[in-house]
């Protein structure tokens, strides 16, 4: 059908073809649009795309829509159709109806995805609960409340040139938690977005709100990434999924309720269900990784049918921020390259949000008593939300190897979650698309889409983003530590009869990986200090307790070798050492058990924080490791005995570390000063040599347990990894 301009449309809903009224509040809401002329100016003027403010679309943008998008079919809802609906519209627009009949648009269930795989006995995650056979003789996977589970995937019409099976794979999870509606209502429009700008591309014609060009990042960085729609729908399959329609339906205006939910209609919060690396929370069904429908189709999609996706996005919201956007990085064994991938990708995230988005917005949701909003920030979840778990969707997809961020929009979450706000609602959208852009197009760039990457890493498992880091030469050795910590010796088995994974967790693989970016270096493990050449180091590494503390012999040839002019790097338990060889009174160095591996009160004009951006507090991710959340080990020297310089410290007490981070969210938690202050990390001279210490970064895993889908080998942060590259930079 012929679309009119984005001018007549507005003109047509100013000139009173349909009747407005604002609308913000609980309960029943309009079948008709709520903006009136001036909000929407107001959004035009503040910046906002209004790409979707045709009211023709399927899916209208929220500042015209007057409502969430509904689930379920019905009178209410604005003029948008309800989603089901409104995928069949979809495919009705742009694929089936096509002259040539091929479209770039497909949904189906779930289960005509993986039930097949299933039946051959080729996946394991679903077993025969998780598919039914309805009176027609119809397989489906439906969820907790009867709900299939729409797969929408948009990608260009098979062809010579650009074949559907060399085609890169994206997973974008729109409102995991029901009563995040920012994810679904921005997921879905941007779904719109690519089908109107492929189609006219396809077509020959310009789209209404011009060429549709996917971005990431700064266009003066070397990582910026740009591509036409067709370029990406012809190297890509993007699949988009809304993983709880029962927490999305329970809000639906229609069916009375008018109140969205977390959980699916059992109760339970379908992002504690993944299987996650290290500690596994067990307390209660939500945390049974084999029991509801929803996760374990997602997983037979995510892994047996797409065979593990390159790039993904998981959109969540959150209560009060002062950020836009929380993007977070996800938990998980990750070594510098990957670490490195996901960096990038959130600073182009945080570009484009910023530059797209956030200007027009501050003022825009200032001037509607949202008060003053801060640019969109980077961090780990625990820095951002200030809390950690087991069974997360963001980190089960990084650990498979996909590239991906968490996203918290800020005020999607309890509130106003069922109260619609088309002001907001039409941010989140936005934000939606620039988060979308950036995620896409930097996957695209790092896979090598048009772009030459070196041999070694044009594969599925590291971004092909060059990444190397120059050592100068550096001679580096580190003390093996040849002791596994594996399943045999849990101390407690799985939950909910979970099958055990099987694992041998070493530090040690760390000094292996980190070697993969590093360049003109020599690095070596050293088995016994006491016989090697030590003279051939300019750096040696104790890494927690890979020379145990009481080898009397080991220390001293260690010692000898610094006071000498060595480099001696100690972390975690090994910073015990320091009494050890006199470098401070016995009885000076202590241990903690904190949240997670943190730092506090960071110096950052200090040498070893050179480089490292973003918020700087988690240095090791706790749970992948086999920590519970406050069990997290950390060491530290007395201030008062320690005479070197201090780049970062530790408190003594974290109990209220949460709240003061929870109630700054996601902002300059660098700065939280705790009781204590003792220092973590920095340099001390010690004769002609020098000591370095950094008290939490690579402790061994724990193994209390339970660790039922296997345990990390490390689990640096991006912020810990650097701290530590520096370290052995020498710096
Ligand atoms: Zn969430």
């Amino acid at each position: 059908m012929p679309r009119p301009t984005l001018r007549s449309a507005l003109a047509a809903l100013t000139m009173g073809a349909v009747a407005l009224a604002p609308t913000v509040g609980l309960g029943a809401g309009p079948s008709l649009p709520s903006a009136t002329d001036a909000q929407v100016a107001q959004a035009a003027a503040a910046g906002l795309s209004l790409d979707g403010a045709d009211p023709t679309r399927v899916f209208p943008d929220p500042i015209i829509n007057g409502d969430f998008l509904q689930y379920t079919a019905g009178t209410l809802g604005g003029l948008a159709m309800p989603y089901l609906e409104g995928l069949d519209e979809l495919a009705n627009r742009y694929s089936v109806t096509r002259e040539d009949g091929a479209g770039a648009f497909t949904h189906a269930d779930i289960c005509t995805y993986v039930c097949d795989l299933m039946e051959a006995g080729e996946i394991q995650v679903l077993d025969a609960r998780g598919a039914i056979v309805d009176d027609d003789g119809v397989r489906k996977i439906l969820s907790a409340g009867g709900r299939e589970l729409p797969v929408v995937t948009l990608t260009a019409p098979d062809s010579a040139d650009h074949p559907v099976e060399e085609r890169l794979d994206l997973y974008f999870s729109m409102s995991i938690h029901g009563s995040e509606r920012a994810g679904a209502e921005g997921g879905v429009r941007y779904i719109e977005d690519l089908l109107i700008a492929f189609e006219a591309e396809q077509l020959g014609e310009e789209p209404l709100t011009g060429p549709k060009v996917l971005t990431a990042g700064d266009p003066t960085n070397p990582d910026y990434a740009e591509y036409s729609v067709t370029e990406v729908m012809q190297s890509a399959r993007l699949h988009f999924i809304a993983p709880n329609p029962d927490g999305w339906a329970d809000g639906d205006r229609n069916d009375g309720r008018g109140l969205y939910h977390r959980g699916n209609d059992n109760g339970y919060d379908l992002n504690r269900q993944f299987p996650t690396l290290g500690w596994h929370n067990s307390g209660g069904q939500q945390y049974n990784s084999g029991n509801e429908n929803e996760t374990k189709a997602l997983q037979a999609f995510i892994e047996d049918y797409l065979g593990t996706p390159q790039g993904a996005a998981d959109l969540h919201g959150e209560f009060a921020d002062n950020v836009l956007l929380a993007i977070m990085f996800p938990a998980g064994q990750f070594d510098p390259l990957a670490l490195q991938g996901q960096y990038r990708l959130a600073e182009a995230i945080k570009h484009n949000v910023n530059t797209s988005v956030h200007p027009g917005a501050a003022g825009l949701l200032a001037t509607i008593g949202m008060g003053e909003v801060q640019p969109a920030e980077y961090h780990t979840a625990y820095d951002a939300i200030g809390y950690d778990d087991s069974g997360f969707q963001g980190d089960y997809l990084v650990q498979q190897g996909i590239l991906e961020m968490d996203h918290e929009y800020i005020l999607s979450n309890l509130a106003p979650s069922s109260v619609f706000v088309p002001e907001l609602e039409q941010v989140h959208v936005d934000t939606t698309r620039a988060l979308l852009d950036a995620t896409i197009a930097l996957t695209l760039k790092a896979y090598g889409v048009g772009v030459d990457v070196p041999a070694e890493r044009a594969d599925r498992r590291t971004p092909g983003l060059d990444y190397t880091v120059d050592m100068d030469g550096a001679r580096i050795g580190y003390v093996y530590d040849p002791e596994t910590i594996t399943d045999e010796d849990v101390e407690n088995e799985p939950p909910f009869g979970l099958p055990q994974a099987d694992y041998a967790s070493t530090n040690m693989t760390y000094f292996e990986d980190v070697q993969t970016v590093m360049a003109n270096v020599t690095m070596e493990p050293i088995e016994d200090v006491t016989t090697a050449d030590l003279s051939t180091f300019d750096r040696i590494v104790v890494a927690d307790d890979s020379l145990r503390i009481d080898d009397v012999d080991g220390w001293a040839a260690l010692e000898a070798w610094t006071r000498a002019g060595g480099d001696l790097v100690l972390t975690d338990s090994a910073l015990q050492a320091l009494e050890v060889i006199e470098a401070v009174p016995a009885g000076s160095v202590e241990r903690v058990t904190q949240y997670a591996g943190e730092i506090s009160e960071v110096d950052r004009d200090h040498p070893l924080l050179d480089g490292v951006g973003g918020i700087i507090r988690q240095t090791y991710f706790e749970v992948p490791l086999g920590y519970r959340m406050n069990t997290a080990p950390a060491w530290f020297v007395d201030a008062d005995a320690w005479t070197g310089d201090v780049a970062a410290t530790i408190g003594a007490t974290t109990a209220s570390m949460d709240l003061i981070v929870t109630s700054t969210y996601g902002n300059a938690t660098d700065d939280v000063v705790l009781a204590g202050g003792e220092p973590t990390l920095g340099t001390m001279a010690l004769d002609e040599g020098r000591v370095t210490i950094f008290g939490a970064i690579l402790p061994d895993a724990g193994n209390v347990g339970p660790n039922t889908h296997g345990l990390a080998d490390y689990a640096v942060t991006y912020a810990g990894n650097g701290i530590l590259m520096n370290i052995l930079k020498g710096l």
